[in-house]
């Protein structure tokens, strides 16, 4: 049993890219899964970076000031917790080093720790792999007060002023310390994902250190996996190659606890597919969605989902009263942050906004997915989503290790044509394309890149080389222009669709050059070293200013 006034701080470190700030699920969920003695709070780094504008070193200051305070007044946390994903692994590191000047205790935990482990810092003191609810309960019990039965007097898990005195019998299923301070000992399998009703997650922990912030999104979990296997997808090694749908009522009880704060207008559903694989699953989602759209008569709300493309169109068929309630839905919502919505999206949003893992317009390109369906299917999922009126975003994959210099101008011309004609555009939404693979450990990529020996290590990143040199070319070209700031003042889509066909032109010609084929061969996907870039884009402008 923990002791009473046990104290744990669960923090989530900031991305480098702006997303709408939410309460963190996973951490509210971890919360929620704690007696009640146990003290919880929330900290949102992202909401430090994007909403109070604080930059790495003040957020790291801003810590290190709570952390000095509560030191003074005896409340220091007893135990730190902290998502980690790829991206966010070094500040993740420094805030590790910062507790330990402090005498507390840290747990990683999140895709990064849970997929690759054993390149987990020791900066650490605890990893935990897989969902974190039940082993992160079971480790604050096990530190949090009382003899844990090992018999050695040292051994107080005593209420930290002091750190957790470590041993080898601490076995907890997915939790991962290092007892010799050397290496990591993994003990037990990956920790299962809970049963899918748990309690309500507690959002509510990060309000004090939000400050006056509000999230006005929040994210619902509706269902929990996939029966899918995308040759990239991170979620087919994390979570059950299974759809899990929670029942309606439990679903809607969320949605209507959410609700219960006034500052909240915009309900994310945070699933992997929403709409499920069957007509039953159909019908279940068009229940919710109805439901929802009737609190939506009388509360300014907008919904977000996550869809595959053949099972939107599959369930628009057979649930035509779908299409009815989605453009309620996005009829229904006015948006009162027009003018911010303008400067993101070009135009205020509306009340429905549809996410879809496209990936590709190109048939070979998906195959080589895995994804299971075809490019005709994405197509006609994009045009009925535009026939509803609603915000659609798509997720594209564009740099892979295989992709030519052709399939790049041949995605640019879908994309354009499909999704991007001129009333729905947006810079966003048009930059969207241009994404990078990520080959994450224990994906079929990630393992048939490895026996090739075409993944290289960057830093925290697994990058790898491209095949065709002129869309290294392309790739590096592309990356400075956004990198170096060039493509800011490039302004609506002539402009910038100019600036890309331009590009493309001086890939082709660059990529074709004999005397940049060993510049070009060792172009690393993605490229985080910006000095990197700066050098490779340097030498391709001397060739093509003929200086070199
Ligand atoms: S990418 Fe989407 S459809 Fe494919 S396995 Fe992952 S969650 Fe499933």
């Amino acid at each position: 049993m923990a002791s009473e006034n046990y104290r744990v701080l669960l923090i989530n470190p900031s991305s480098n890219q702006f997303y709408v700030p939410t309460a963190s699920l996973g951490l509210s969920r971890i919360a929620a899964a704690l007696p009640q003695h146990v003290a919880a709070q929330g900290m949102d780094l992202n909401v430090f970076k994007w909403i109070f504008g604080l930059d790495e070193p003040s957020i790291l200051a801003t810590i290190e000031n709570y952390l000095q305070k509560a030191a003074r007044f005896q409340a220091l946390p007893d135990l730190i917790g902290l998502t980690v994903y790829q991206e966010t692994l070094p500040q993740a590191v420094a805030i590790a080093r910062l507790a330990r000047r402090f005498g507390v205790n840290t747990v990683a935990g999140g895709i990064y720790p849970t997929l690759f482990p054993d390149r987990m810092p020791l900066d650490f003191d605890f990893l935990i792999r897989g969902a974190g609810e039940r082993p992160f309960a079971q480790l604050v019990a096990l530190l949090g007060g009382g003899a844990c039965g090992c018999g050695d007097p040292a051994h107080d898990h005593g209420h930290s002023s002091h750190r957790h005195h470590r041993h080898e019998d601490e076995t907890v299923a997915g939790l991962s310390l290092h007892p010799d301070g050397r290496t990591w000992v993994h003990t037990g399998p990956t920790a299962a994902p809970p049963e899918i009703e748990g309690p309500l997650p507690r959002r509510a922990i990060f309000d004090e250190f939000n400050m006056g912030f509000h999230y006005y999104s929040v994210r619902i979990q509706s269902s929990q996996g996939c029966p899918y296997a995308c040759s990239f997808c991170a979620n087919a090694q994390f979570a059950r190659r299974e759809w899990r749908p929670r029942p309606d009522a439990a679903v809607l009880a969320e949605v209507e606890a959410a609700l219960g704060d006034p500052a909240v207008s915009e309900i994310c559903f945070s699933d992997d597919q929403f709409l499920g694989f069957s007509p039953a699953d159909y019908q279940r989602a068009y229940r919710i969605l109805r439901a929802v759209e009737e609190i939506s008569r009388c509360r300014n709300l907008r919904v977000n989902l996550q869809v595959r493309a053949d099972h939107f169109v599959k369930a628009l068929e057979c649930q035509p009263e779908l299409a009815g309630v989605i453009r309620s839905l996005s009829r229904n919502f006015i948006d009162y942050a027009a003018k911010v919505s303008r400067k993101i999206h070009g135009r205020p949003v509306r009340g429905f906004s549809l996410d879809i893992g496209v990936e590709s317009f190109l048939d070979e390109r998906l195959r080589e997915f895995a994804k299971g369906l075809t490019a005709a299917e994405n197509r006609l999922a994009v045009a009925k989503a535009r026939q509803l009126e609603v915000d659609l975003g798509l997720y594209m994959i564009l740099f892979t290790p295989e992709v030519t210099l052709e399939q790049i101008e041949r995605e640019f011309a879908s994309y354009l044509e499909v999704y991007l004609d001129s009333d729905i555009f947006s810079k966003t939404a048009f930059l969207g394309l241009f994404q990078e693979l990520v080959p994450y450990q224990g994906t079929p990529v990630h393992r048939s890149l490895a026996e090739a020996g075409r993944l290289v290590a960057a830093g925290n990143f697994t990058g790898f080389r491209f095949a065709d040199l002129r869309a290294a070319a392309f790739y590096v070209l592309y990356r400075y222009q956004l990198d170096s700031g060039a493509l800011e003042p490039v302004e609506g889509r002539g402009a910038l669709v100019g600036t890309i066909r331009t590009l493309l032109l001086r890939s082709r010609r660059l990529g074709e050059a004999e005397a940049l084929r060993p510049l070009l061969a060792g172009v690393i996907c993605v490229m985080t070293d910006r000095s990197e870039l700066e050098r490779v884009y340097g030498q391709l402008a001397a060739y093509e200013a003929g200086t070199i």
